[in-house]
C-alpha cells in the first residue's frame, strides 16, 4: 500500500481509530442485549473517532446504526428492516428516520433469513 510520507503519522492514528470503532462496534452489539444505553453510547463514541479521523466506515458497520440519532441498530428491536423492490429499507425506530441501502445479501443484515 502506498501511503504519502508526510501524512503517515496521521494515518497511523486512522488505523488505530479505525480499529476501536470496529471494536467498539463489537462491544456495542455484544451488550446492546443487556444495556442497550451503554450501547448507544459507544455508537456514539465510535462515531466521535470517526469524525475526528475523517475515516470511512465499513459498508458492515454502516448499517448498524443510525445517523442521525447514533442509536445502535438491532434488526427487529431498535430498527425496522425491509426489503422493497431489491433494496433494505432500514426505519429506525428511535427517531424515524429512513434509510434505503443497496441489498448486499448475507453481507448485509446477519439475520436475513433464507436466501
Ligand atoms: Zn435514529
Amino acid at each position: 500500500m502506498n501511503m504519502p510520507r508526510r501524512r503517515k503519522q496521521t494515518n497511523e492514528f486512522k488505523e488505530l481509530a479505525a480499529e476501536r470503532v470496529e471494536r467498539l462496534f463489537e462491544l456495542a452489539e455484544d451488550i446492546f442485549k443487556t444495556r442497550p444505553i451503554l450501547a448507544d453510547s459507544y455508537v456514539r463514541a465510535a462515531w466521535r473517532l470517526k469524525t475526528k479521523y475523517n475515516l470511512r466506515l465499513p459498508k458492515n458497520l454502516k448499517r448498524k446504526f443510525c445517523r442521525k440519532c447514533l442509536s445502535f441498530w438491532r434488526p427487529g428491536v431498535s430498527c425496522r428492516v425491509r426489503i422493497q423492490s431489491g433494496r433494505v429499507v432500514v426505519t429506525c425506530l428511535k427517531c424515524g428516520r429512513i434509510t434505503r441501502l443497496p441489498y448486499l445479501g448475507k453481507h448485509g443484515f446477519k439475520n436475513t433469513k433464507g436466501t
